[in-house]
């Protein structure tokens, strides 16, 4: 048996096992597998064994990559994304997830009515607070919201967060309840459904999906250690 498709195999028992223990829908909850730094083939391999959500976080890789896949790929954009690239990644990203201002959101929203497309965000909270990381405070989340649901063009379904690393899981916990708490505290405010929440990694995605998460963007479980540094 291929590697990659043992591993998926795994990740996706696991994923089951801790939904069904959490009292939740494995249905739910949605695996993204994080194809960054890994060659074509390396996709191929997961698309065979049934994997069909990538996740890539640099535009030129990126760009390079999908034209080599079947169009049934369904790509998820998950790094930061400069105002200069959005025009490329647009047509190419079912779902973007790290919009980290309203900049972004309102560029994104312009440059998708000149191309005539609807794409699909999610809005990326720093919810640990650390300075020199992307995404919104909490707080100024709930201050820039509103217009950001009214966008004509831009979609938004949900949070995404990327805490900060820590050895054990549990450490972790507090972050994912924050955005979960976020997520609900934003539903009611603004009566608008965000039913997406993005977060959980290999080595927290358990834990993340026992506070709620519907998108685990999951790595090196599956295609082992990254080629090349990704920071
Ligand atoms: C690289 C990356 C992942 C996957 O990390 P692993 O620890 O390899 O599972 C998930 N989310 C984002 C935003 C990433 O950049």
């Amino acid at each position: 048996m291929n590697t990659i498709a043992a591993r998926l195999e795994i990740i996706r028992d696991r994923i089951s096992a801790v939904a069904r223990k959490a009292g939740r829908d494995p249905a739910e909850v949605g695996l993204v597998a994080v194809s960054k730094t890994h060659p074509a083939e390396a996709v191929r391999e997961a698309m065979e064994a049934g994997q069909r959500a990538f996740g890539e976080n640099r535009v030129q890789e990126f760009l390079a990559k999908v034209p080599l896949l079947p169009d049934a790929a369904q790509w998820h954009f998950i790094g930061h994304l400069q105002k200069n690239k959005i025009r490329k990644v647009l047509p190419l990203a079912g779902l973007i997830h790290g919009v980290d201002s309203s900049e972004l959101a309102l560029a994104i929203d312009r440059i998708a009515g000149e191309v005539g497309l609807f794409p699909r965000v999610l809005l990326e909270v720093n919810v640990a607070g650390e300075g020199s990381k992307f995404g919104f405070t909490p707080d100024d989340l709930r201050a820039a919201i509103d217009p950001l649901l009214s966008l004509p063009r831009v979609q938004v379904e949900g949070l995404m967060t990327i805490p900060p690393p820590a050895r054990d899981p549990e450490a972790i916990r507090p972050y994912f309840a924050r955005l979960r708490q976020l997520r609900d505290d934003l539903v009611r405010e603004t009566a608008t459904p965000l039913p997406v929440l993005s977060m959980g990694m290999s080595g927290d995605f358990e834990v993340a999906i026992e506070e709620g998460a519907t998108l685990v963007r999951v790595g090196t479980a599956i295609f082992g250690e990254r080629m090349t540094s990704d920071e």
